[in-house]
């Protein structure tokens, strides 16, 4: 289990300029001194707002949602991990399922887009996660750590500076959540595999992402391999995800 949780919102194509500022707002208003890590991974387009709203606090952390798997040139609509570091942005995820799916997004893809968020000094956020077909027919171990094992090996010993994500792709925004027992043993499954790959497996955080909420955050927050959450929609609302975040001890 890693030291410090990590509460990661993201927005996804969601927000505006007057929104945005309400919501942060009202976050930074009630957040206090959380105990754990909190991120919001904003629209690429949103990123200098929150850089500015931001400014005069180190208690919540910037990310993005995406970056490109290129460093510069003729790549037309990307956008590097260096120029999310203009914009103070700590955080990249990548491999979020809705990009592997809308975008077709491979594996080796997301290997290349977390070593270029490594080489930029950010954190990729890694996410893996199985289908409701892929689960039911058993292939959930498979397919994670099919898909971690890009990752591990374009990465090598850098492995150990990434976060990881388990998101089964089945409770994604779908109201359904996997049950503790369910989630805390895909997360035991990557941590055996983060640890056959570094001996520091134990600082890799492992978040659980798939309809995590105030409701539910408490009980997967205490499984002992599930260090944070991504959170989709429920990080659109301050009273929602600081609810959140008071539940990561
Ligand atoms: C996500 O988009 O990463 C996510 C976990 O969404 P939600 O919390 O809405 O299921």
């Amino acid at each position: 289990m890693s030291a410090k949780k990590l509460i990661a919102g993201n927005w996804k194509m969601n927000g505006s300029l007057a929104a945005n500022q309400t919501l942060v707002q009202a976050l930074l208003a009630g957040i206090g001194q959380p105990t754990c890590d909190v991120a919001l991974c904003a629209p690429f387009v949103y990123l200098p707002q929150l850089q500015a709203l931001l400014a005069d606090t180190s208690t919540v952390e910037l990310g993005a949602q995406d970056l490109s798997q290129h460093d510069s040139g003729a790549y037309t609509g990307d956008v590097s991990g260096a120029m999310l570091r203009d914009f103070g942005v700590r955080y990249a995820i990548v491999g979020h399922s809705e990009r592997r799916q809308y975008q077709g997004e491979t594996d080796v893809q997301v290997a290349i887009k977390a070593k270029r968020a490594l080489a930029a000094g950010l954190t990729p956020i890694v996410c893996v996660g199985e289908t409701l077909r892929e689960r039911e027919e058993g292939m959930t171990e498979f397919i994670v750590k099919r898909q971690l094992s890009a990752v591990i090996h374009l990465n090598g010993h850098c492995i150990s500076e990434i976060v990881v994500a388990y998101e089964p792709v089945w409770a994604i925004g779908t109201g359904k959540t996997a049950t503790p027992d369910e989630a805390q043993a895909v997360h035991a499954v990557l941590r055996a595999q983060l640890k056959a790959a570094t001996e520091h497996a134990d600082r890799v955080r492992i978040l659980y992402g798939g309809s995590m909420n105030a409701a539910n955050a408490a009980e997967l927050l205490a499984q002992p391999d599930i260090d944070g959450g991504l959170i989709g929609g429920a990080s659109l609302k301050a009273p929602d995800f600081l609810k959140i975040i008071a539940a990561a001890r």
